[in-house]
């Protein structure tokens, strides 16, 4: 029996299934059984226009053909050697990830918290062996860095602040986009800071340039790592390859994730080697660098490099902007913001949330990370037409709510 066949539209099948899901958020009553491109499909047969893509993950949108080759030819030649042994998709995304970034070596994963974790412990043991056991990191109000309890403890959410006590010691929050205030929290146990460069749970709030600048030059001076976490903001989402790129500066460790595998789990760690400090049994994981999810991320990867790809995403994210700025003026709402494919409109009084299960209605797929705010992190190769059509349909649900 096929998922689609044992879920029928309106069945009260599906409401006695999703009763065995452990209910961990408010999911909408429905199965989506498959995906093309920038399109969704439910049990109903019905399509939705996916702004969403996985939360930023399908890279290249829904079932791509290259990361369906990838997956076929991966399947049918090895699928898992172990942790043990190098593999040969581990050894070619990790060298292609190095000659498309400013570091030479990396650590995989599966999730973006596993790599934050491996970002954080390497910090650690760096600070344990070259600054007498300084070990304390600085993040950032309303950072976001995952779920697992080091992750969480590094994350500036407020709704975690009481979650899960006692939490993992050793983070510092600041104010984002404060300089003096991370200045002033600096101290001789301090031995890392680490940042998004561009906010994406808290609502897409970029750091600006004196900020990251800043940063840079305070870690220079104080003797810090600079890790940034583009588990977000990497691959292209942001226009160039990586979002450090855009601030002309040089971390000394950044994590990749969600698309990095287009939607297969994979993450990683990238850091230089003068940072390279585990020793053999300090960090691992069953998973991690399997050529299946390797394999997958490295279509995804020559496929983002591959000659005008970003140029194209870029041209067509600033058609996207231009768009909701033509909806901000219209409707009187705040602003736009955020860069290529991960873009913000600001909505104002408009409550987003309730624009959001209102598009799900039209077959429309949006994210409200904030009340305030609607968030937009389509397929990096959406085309104009496919944005128009979202256009059109975002114009009549603003239409109707204001
Ligand atoms: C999503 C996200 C994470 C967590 O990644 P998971 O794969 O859910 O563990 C970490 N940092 C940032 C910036 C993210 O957006």
């Amino acid at each position: 029996m096929t998922l689609s066949e044992a879920i029928q539209p309106n069945d009260s099948g599906l409401q006695q299934k999703i009763t065995y899901i452990l209910p961990i958020t408010t999911r909408p009553e429905l199965c989506f059984i498959s995906g093309e491109g920038n399109y969704l499909f439910d049990q109903a047969g019905k399509r939705y226009l996916d702004l969403i893509q996985g939360w930023a993950v399908n890279t290249l949108g829904h079932c791509p053909p290259v990361m369906q080759q990838a997956l076929i030819e991966q399947s049918n030649t090895l699928i898992n050697p172990g942790p043990a042994f190098y593999n040969a998709p581990m050894l070619n995304l990790a060298s292609n990830l190095c000659q498309n970034s400013a570091f030479d070596q990396v650590f995989f994963a599966n999730s973006g918290a596993e790599a934050n974790e491996g970002a954080i412990k390497l910090a650690r043991k760096w600070g344990q062996i070259n600054k007498q056991g300084a070990n304390k990191i600085i993040t950032f109000k309303h950072g976001f860095h995952g779920r697992t309890l080091a992750t969480m403890s590094a994350t500036g959410k407020d709704s975690f602040s009481q979650l899960y006590e006692p939490k993992v010691p050793g983070f510092t929050k600041v104010p984002f986009n404060d300089l003096e205030s991370t200045r002033t929290a600096i101290d001789k146990s301090t031995v890392a800071i680490m940042l998004e460069l561009i906010q994406g749970e808290a609502g897409i709030i970029p750091a600006t340039q004196k900020f990251v600048s800043g940063l840079r030059e305070l870690c220079d001076q104080n003797e810090l790592l600079l890790i940034v976490d583009e588990v977000q903001t990497g691959i292209g989402r942001t226009g160039p390859l990586f979002c450090y790129e855009y601030y002309g500066i040089e971390p000394d460790i950044m994590t990749l994730g969600k698309g990095l595998g287009g939607g297969f789990p994979i993450s990683a760690l990238l850091t230089h080697k003068k940072y390279s400090c585990f020793e053999p049994g300090d960090q691992g994981g069953t998973f991690n660098g399997n050529p299946l999810a390797c394999a997958v991320a490295n279509a995804v990867l020559t496929e983002v490099t591959s000659q005008d790809f970003l140029s194209k995403s870029v041209e067509n994210s600033v058609y996207l902007k231009s768009r909701l700025i033509r909806l901000c003026e219209k409707y009187n709402l705040p602003g736009v913001r955020g860069k290529g494919m991960l873009l913000a409109l600001s909505t104002g009084g408009i409550d987003a949330p309730a624009i959001v299960k209102r598009a799900l209605e039209d077959g429309l797929l949006l994210n409200a990370p904030r009340p305030d705010t609607l968030r937009f992190m389509p397929a990096l190769n959406i085309e104009k037409s496919v944005i128009d059509e979202a256009m059109t349909m975002l114009d009549k649900l603003l239409a109707e709510a204001v």
